[in-house]
């Protein structure tokens, strides 16, 4: 990794309880309604939740590169337009002023009017495994703030830092050169590039509502509660309880090499059917070797304690862990960022 990479006093963290998710977008919507909606950003969703197993948003992004490998940063594949699922139109003119609402659906097509072949959520649902034991989950995604931004190291004009106040991976767009290296660089495949304007764009994890102590858009709009927002050296709060104490939350794809700061609790699923109907109480519906493949080897021990916690509340017992992933108190997710979105004056100015 770079020497000259900037140490962070602070880090704002997130965890999403992949138990919880349930696939509505809220987040996804919330995002996209807040800061992509002017010209060529028609195909940025810097919040995609997409099912699992799945080819994903870009497609196929797993299998594009970048990261580090021995500690040497990998500049991998830039994702295409096509495989962000572009940007669709609608015939909404036709469908809801036409007077043909009746007999003509909505049809999205790309910008080249043809139909489309790819889209941010193109798979949903289809998952993986054979009845009757098929097997899915959701799962959002994010820029994860490394505290090892490939993308940083990458970028060859410095539009691209880590703010040391709180380690937020931010961008100058005024510096940015059109290069595209954040996006070869970026495992996660998380940064987009805008044509109009030529300069990359990424989640910005909401800097200007956390700011004024506002949570990110993401998890306010989240009605399943499972997105929690902190400071990961925040002691009293959960997400330091999760990931450092418990140890239930961790980073996808830990061997890329970034460190990030965006966490999952691991989804448990019920057990397998026999063939002849009975339960296989042994066995999860989701292979474990999948989860490792995602979330790495300590996936086991914290699906282990996740069981372990539900098998003592079920005993009559209080579980911590239980209680914190519960929510009984909405705003206990959000750490120092309970602050109401209305107090944001304005959250689209002055954000870059
Ligand atoms: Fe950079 Fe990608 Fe990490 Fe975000 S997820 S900080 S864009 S390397």
């Amino acid at each position: 990794m770079s020497d000259t990479e900037p140490q962070t006093s602070h880090q704002v963290a997130l965890v999403f309880d992949l138990n919880k998710c349930m696939g509505c977008q809220s987040c996804s919507v919330a995002c996209k309604t807040l800061w992509t909606g002017d010209k060529g950003e028609e195909h940025q969703w810097w919040c995609t939740t997409n099912t699992m197993p799945g080819r994903g948003t870009p497609r196929d992004w797993e299998q594009m590169g970048g990261g580090y490998r021995d500690g040497e940063l990998q500049l991998g594949r830039e994702p295409t337009l096509e495989e962000f699922g572009g940007g669709w139109q609608f015939n909404k003119e036709e469908v809801f002023f036409g007077g043909k609402g009746q007999s003509i659906h909505l049809t999205p097509t790309t910008a080249e009017g043809t139909p489309p072949t790819w889209g941010p959520n193109w798979d949903e649902d289809q998952g993986a495994g054979e009845f009757p034991n098929a097997y899915f989950f959701y799962m959002p995604r994010i820029c994860n703030h490394c505290t090892h931004p490939a993308c940083v190291e990458a970028c060859p004009s410095g539009a691209m830092y880590k703010r040391p106040e709180d380690g937020i991976v931010l961008r100058d767009e005024e510096r940015c050169q059109g290069s595209r290296n954040c996006m070869r660089a970026c495992p996660y495949k998380k940064i987009y590039f805008n044509h109009e304007r030529g300069v990359a764009q990424h989640c910005n994890l909401c800097f200007p509502r956390l700011e004024q102590g506002v949570a990110p858009a993401c998890a306010r709009n989240c009605p399943g509660r499972l997105i929690f927002v902190g400071m990961l050296d925040d002691e009293q709060g959960p997400i330091h309880r999760l990931v450092n104490k418990w140890k239930v939350a961790l980073p996808l794809h830990p061997e890329f090499g970034t460190a990030p700061n965006v966490f999952y609790v691991p989804p448990l699923s019920p057990y397998r059917l026999r063939e002849d109907g009975s339960i296989d109480t042994e066995t999860m519906r989701i292979p474990p070797d999948y989860l490792e493949s995602l979330f790495g080897p300590a996936v086991h021990e914290a699906l282990a304690t996740l069981v372990r916690e539900r098998e003592r509340v079920r005993e009559g017992e209080r579980s911590e862990l239980l209680d914190t992933l519960i929510v009984y108190r909405w705003k206990s997710m959000f750490g120092p960022f309970t602050e109401e979105p209305a107090t944001v004056s304005a959250a689209r100015e002055g954000a870059e």
